[in-house]
């Protein structure tokens, strides 16, 4: 594309967005801009980290909890493990709320966010998308951040496909990346990177989706490729996706007088840091014995049914018991009321729970 055409589509794509940007609750908008509104990088830092892997929908709640209770990035860094990682329960993903709370401590003890994508790839949990993404947004550095949604509007823009192997997409996504580059560095020395990466997420969450496109309404119909080979729909050619392995496991839901045991699993791992009921280790094979890593091989307990999470590498189907036991009974771990139970847990952990508690019968299991 002549350097001419690349200035008209970002006029067009500039256009487009001052008149159908999407309202984020994390967003200064173009006219807040245009009144000399800057972007807080510690809204757009929690958003990005918030909307890795999850949709605005899902991510908004808890993105103005954490704003209401935490303002700052200072009072983020001062906050408790054990509070910043039950606000987060639900949000998925725990090892993002670990790295969340060691980059607001390294940013609060820098004093403020670096304002360079080089500088804040850095500090923990922000790898080459995040950092882009705050510089652009927040500093309007001239750096393309290159999520799901760009890659799709870009790749159709320029025809961009591959031959749907891994090595074949990996190709394909830096030419992608390459000329999303070439869309940033194309903006005059003060130009808003920020609003071009934030119309171009935009156009693909709202015009260019995966299916049926909506090119007539399109501000870049005019220059885009797969629209003129009339093969919208066959870019981005992604590379197939490999099939979820499944794991067994138990968890293990002990009940006193309206409290519930948790514990806190180890740092590192999986839901690392995070409140779970007790569990056995999750393993391919279904283990032999089904009280593997239960508290109090004496206590009897009663199996109340399955439950089954999706997290990114594998599938959890996840044996649930439940027994109820007087003050007594002597076991390591945390009591919690049911309702703080249930708010502290992620998700698979509180599917787990709710089925035990949930009044369905328990099943004597021999
Ligand atoms: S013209 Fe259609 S395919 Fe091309 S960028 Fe616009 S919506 Fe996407």
């Amino acid at each position: 594309m002549s350097a001419h055409s690349l200035r008209k589509m970002l006029t067009a794509v500039d256009r487009w967005y001052r008149r159908q940007g999407r309202e984020l609750p994390w967003r200064v908008g173009p006219k807040q801009r245009d009144e000399g509104t800057r972007p807080d990088p510690y809204l757009v830092w929690l958003s990005e980290v918030m909307l890795q892997q999850t949709t605005i929908p899902h991510a908004t709640p808890y993105f103005d909890a954490f704003r209401k209770r935490w303002p700052t990035v200072q009072t983020l860094a001062a906050a408790t493990w054990e509070d910043v990682s039950a606000a987060w329960a639900g949000l998925g993903y725990y090892s993002r709320a670990r790295n969340l709370h060691a980059c607001a401590k390294a940013v609060a003890g820098q004093g403020a966010f670096p304002q360079d994508a080089a500088a804040l790839r850095l500090l923990p949990g922000i790898g080459p998308y995040t950092s882009a993404a705050i510089a652009s947004i927040a500093f309007d550095e001239r750096i393309a951040p290159v999520d799901g949604n760009i890659e799709r509007v870009v790749s159709r823009l320029h025809a961009i496909g591959s031959d749907g192997t891994e090595a074949g997409w990996r190709a394909a996504k830096q030419v992608i990346a390459t000329h999303a580059q070439d869309m940033a560095d194309a903006l005059p020395k003060d130009g808003r990177a920020g609003d071009l990466a934030q119309a171009l997420m935009d156009l693909g969450a709202t015009v260019c989706t995966p299916r049926n496109p909506n090119c007539s309404i399109c501000p870049v119909w005019d220059f885009c490729e797969a629209r003129q080979q009339g093969e919208q729909e066959r870019y981005p050619v992604k590379a197939a996706k490999k099939a979820t392995p499944t794991r067994h496991g138990s968890a293990f839901v002990l009940v006193r007088d309206g409290e519930v045991l948790l514990v806190r699993r180890p740092a590192s791992g999986l839901l690392g840091g995070m409140m779970m009921p007790p569990t056995s280790a999750w393993t391919e094979e279904k283990a032999s014995d089904p009280l593997e890593g239960a508290p109090g091989r004496r206590i009897a307990w009663v199996q109340v049914g399955e439950v089954r999470h999706v997290f990114t590498h594998f599938a959890l189907k996840l044996d649930v018991w439940r027994a109820d036991v007087d003050a007594t009974a002597r076991v390591e771990g945390e009591w919690l009321s049911h309702e703080d139970a249930l708010a502290a847990l992620p998700t698979v952990g509180r599917k787990a729970v709710a089925l035990a508690l949930g009044g369905e019968k328990p099943r004597r299991l021999n």
